[in-house]
């Protein structure tokens, strides 16, 4: 509301700075031509009219306009028209404005009691001169000041009333029809000033509003700024720095105002890094990552650049120095081995040492005792944690460890896993008894009370074991094994041992027949897929169809991609069916004519499976579609794990035409840094948000900042799970680009879409439905 009476404000100031600016410009010529006009009357009239009359109109005229622009205007300004307080931009403007007005006003009331006086005196050749010089001044004063309706209506009425009386005086009653003729047009000129009044105060309106919102996403490309370790960048279409932003020239060590205009290319060292950015600028292609070296104050210094093209011809980017991390790399690898935390060997060296053991008893070296794996962990440890804090858990954690080294001799391994998850590595060559008594002794080390803080504290642990026997196994095997042996202590009770067993694997099998099913699926036709439309909230437009899996499942019916990814993801279907989907979406879509984008989900296994690109160019080949129709959509899940190698397929995706889209967004934690790492397409809002957007303030403060920060980083918004036609309606006023969801259509098999498109039943007629039942909703409201 506050915004709104500003808003206004400032376009009223706007209004009258803009007429006044109209009026100044031509003020010059206005007052030639009006001297001009004067000097030529009084000519023609010389000899007719009176001197004295002639001389006190035209001193009239010459008078308003010396005061119109002279001091005397300054004068009246002070005294007749004075402004209460100086700052006052806005008042001053007014009362200038009205000044100037009623100047105006005056003036077109000396002409119009001058025309008929004159014509009452003039002879017949005289006419014709008067006339003219009339017209002229009729219409120049008009056309010199339609920026000024009031003066311009005033003059329109007082110049056709004089031209009235001129007629009248000049030829009688008889010459009506021109009378009326007149009046015809002085009303045609109110109706064409009024029409062009408006469309120059709706045109300052727009520009008010967009100047707003310009100042509304700088706002928020800022706080991105301050928020980030990065910059970001501008530069114009021949690669020279624009906007530069404080923060960027203070890290670049210059200040903005010279940076600006300069080569982006000049903050580099010259090379062959330098080089492929230049290329990268001058073909405009949106680039991710790309490594650059300057030299700061005698140092190197290296920077990340990432950017991508925007429609106006400028490209907008992100840098980040990363110098730092090469120093941190070091200490990683360092680190790398070990728990930093107990000490302990970690995950990865536990993994290293169980293969390296593995290999050298299946090799030959039958001498070495078979290998028992302990998988040991914590009971409620948790409670620990919750209860004495974080710090207390890890000293907890330390304990634990010791105690466990103290059991073991140096060749034997323990490592921590991770959280409260230790692993112990036995080489023992007796029998599963003697096995168990070793866990027994582990367990009642780890049950003595821990003195922590003052406290006494008392947890328990459970084993799980599993042994490698005559038969290689594989290190993994021997992890699930014994992980598998320790749920089944879990199962039990606190305090439990549990030895690995064959039975323990029919849960597991229940998920390997799952797992054939869904091959055999994947194989044999079960599988479908539902295209579900995106419209475009423009225009209601279908501008896209979303490919969703699902699995006929003879037994349990359609499946739904929730009850059966999972299992996909973990065990590798995920490629195969992934290839599916993609290769039945561009077959039964390329028999559909338009050019709509076809949408294809992407996991992150998938993504890093090497087959993804030929599968996808195979594809590609079969159904002859452009690829520039394709847009995959991936969560901010594969920038989780393995992130280069993700970010290089989607960088590789992109360049063979695809888009991508960033799918869920606003779910994860760190969404908006994960926007930075790649220039994403689009953004997919998540459903959560537009489910409570009628009810949910911060949902909409929330939709508004991402399409407008979208806007900024030159991405398209797409909204999900739109359900009702009030969400549509605010997706669209928030500024949304697309939406999809139920209210638009349920995902359906391509058959049924087919017939529907066939018979024209399309989104838009369901779109005009919706607007026309939102629209009678909020009729009723109001
Ligand atoms: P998603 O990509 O977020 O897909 C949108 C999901 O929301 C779909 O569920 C869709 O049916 C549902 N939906 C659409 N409009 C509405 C609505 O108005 N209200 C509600 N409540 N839901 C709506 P679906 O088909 O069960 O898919 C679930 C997820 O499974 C997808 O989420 C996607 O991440 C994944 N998925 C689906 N198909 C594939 C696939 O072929 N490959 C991969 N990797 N993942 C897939
Ligand atoms: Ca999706
Ligand atoms: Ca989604």
């Amino acid at each position: 509301m506050e915004s709104e009476i500003a808003h206004h404000r400032l376009v009223e100031e706007r209004v009258m700075a803009r007429r006044l600016e109209a009026v100044a410009a031509t003020a010059p010529y206005f007052s030639l031509a009006l001297l001009a006009s004067v000097l030529i009357l009084v000519l023609v009239m010389e000899g007719s009219a009176p001197w004295p009359l002639l001389l006190a109109w035209a001193g009239a005229i010459l008078f308003l306009l010396a005061f119109n622009l002279g001091p005397p205007a300054r004068f009246l300004l002070r005294n007749f028209f004075p402004v209460p307080d100086r700052n006052d931009r806005s008042g001053r403007a007014r009362s200038r404005y009205a000044l100037h007005s009623l100047l105006l006003q005056a003036g077109s009331l000396v002409w119009a009691i001058g025309m008929p006086v004159f014509t009452w005196y003039a002879r017949d050749e005289q006419y014709a001169a008067l006339g003219v010089v009339g017209t002229a001044v009729f219409t120049g004063v008009l056309l010199m000041h339609r920026y000024m309706p009031r003066a311009a209506f005033f003059h329109v009425a007082a110049m056709a009333l004089g031209a009235m009386a001129s007629l009248l005086v000049a030829d009688g009653w008889g010459v009506w029809p021109i009378m009326v003729l007149t009046l015809i047009y002085a009303v045609v000129l109110v109706r064409a000033i009024l029409v062009n009044d408006q469309g120059f105060v709706e045109g300052i309106a727009a520009r008010v509003s967009r100047e707003e919102a310009d100042n509304m996403i700088r706002l928020l490309l800022k706080e991105y700024e301050v928020q980030a370790q990065d910059w970001l960048w501008t530069i114009g279409p021949n690669g020279n720095l624009r906007e530069v932003s404080p923060r960027f020239a203070e890290i670049c060590g210059q200040d903005a105002a010279s940076l600006e205009g300069t080569p982006l290319l000049d903050l580099f060292l010259p090379g062959a890094r330098r080089e492929r950015l230049a290329s990268l600028i001058e073909d405009r292609r949106a680039f991710a990552d790309e490594l650059l070296i300057r030299e700061d104050q005698g140092e190197r210094r290296y920077w990340r650049l990432s950017a991508r093209p925007r429609m106006d011809g400028r490209m907008t980017g992100v840098a980040r120095d990363v110098t730092d991390n090469r120093v941190i790399e070091e200490r990683v690898q360092y680190m790398a081995h070990f728990d930093d935390l107990t000490g302990l060997a970690n995950r990865y060296s536990f993994n290293e040492r169980l293969t390296r053991e593995l290999q050298r008893r299946e090799r030959k070296d039958h001498t070495l005792a078979p290998l028992t794996l302990f998988y040991c962990d914590l009971d409620d440890f948790k409670g620990v944690n919750d209860t004495l804090g974080h710090q207390a858990g890890d000293l907890l954690l330390r304990e634990v460890a010791t105690r466990l080294e103290g059991q073991l001799r140096a060749e034997d391994m323990v490592a921590r896993l991770g959280g409260d998850e230790f692993v112990v590595l036995l080489a023992i060559a007796s029998g599963d008894g003697m096995v168990i008594e070793r866990a027994h002794r582990m367990l009642s080390a780890l049950r003595e009370p821990y003195r922590i803080d003052g406290h006494s504290v008392v947890v328990s642990a459970s084993i799980g074991i599993a042994r490698s026997g005559r038969e290689p196994l594989a290190p993994d095997e021997l992890v699930r094994r014994a992980d598998l042996a320790l749920q089944e202590a879990k199962r039990k009770g606190r305090d439990q041992i549990a030895l690995f067993a064959p039975q323990l694997d029919a849960a597991m099998r229940e998920r390997r027949q799952v797992e054939q099913d869904l091959r055999s699926a994947i194989a044999g036709g079960d599988l479908e897929l539902h295209y579900q439309p995106i419209i475009d909230l423009e225009n209601g437009a279908t501008v896209a169809y979303e490919a969703l899996a699902r699995w006929n499942h003879p037994v349990r019916g359609l499946l739904s991609p929730d009850q059966f990814l999972t299992v996909a993801e973990e065990t590798g279907l995920i490629v195969p069916l992934g290839d599916w989907v993609l290769a039945t979406a561009l077959r039964e879509l390329s028999l559909w004519d338009g050019d709509f984008r076809i949408a294809i989900n992407l996991s992150p296994s998938q993504i890093r499976a090497p087959g993804l690109l030929p599968g996808l160019a195979a594809a590609l080949a079969k159904s002859a579609i452009d690829p520039g129709r394709l847009e995959f959509e991936v969560t901010e899940h594969i920038l989780l794990n393995d992130t280069e190698t993700s970010l290089a397929a989607l960088q590789r995706l992109r360049e063979m035409g695809a888009s991508i889209a960033l799918d869920d967004f606003g779910t994860g934690y760190s969404s908006l840094a994960y926007l930075r790492r790649f220039p994403f397409d689009r953004i997919k809002i998540d459903r959560s948000f537009v489910t409570d957007l009628e009810t949910s303030e911060s949902s909409r403060a929330i939709v508004c900042a991402i399409t407008q920060l979208a806007e900024a980083l030159a991405m398209k918004t797409t909204a999900e799970g739109v359900e009702s036609a009030g969400q549509l309606d605010l997706l669209r006023e928030l500024g949304c680009d697309e939406a999809q969801g139920y209210l638009i259509r349920t995902p359906q098999p391509a058959a049924r879409l087919t017939t529907a498109r066939r018979r024209g039943e399309t989104e838009v007629l369901d779109y005009r439905k919706a607007r026309v039942s939102s629209m009678k909703r909020s009729g009723q409201a109001g």
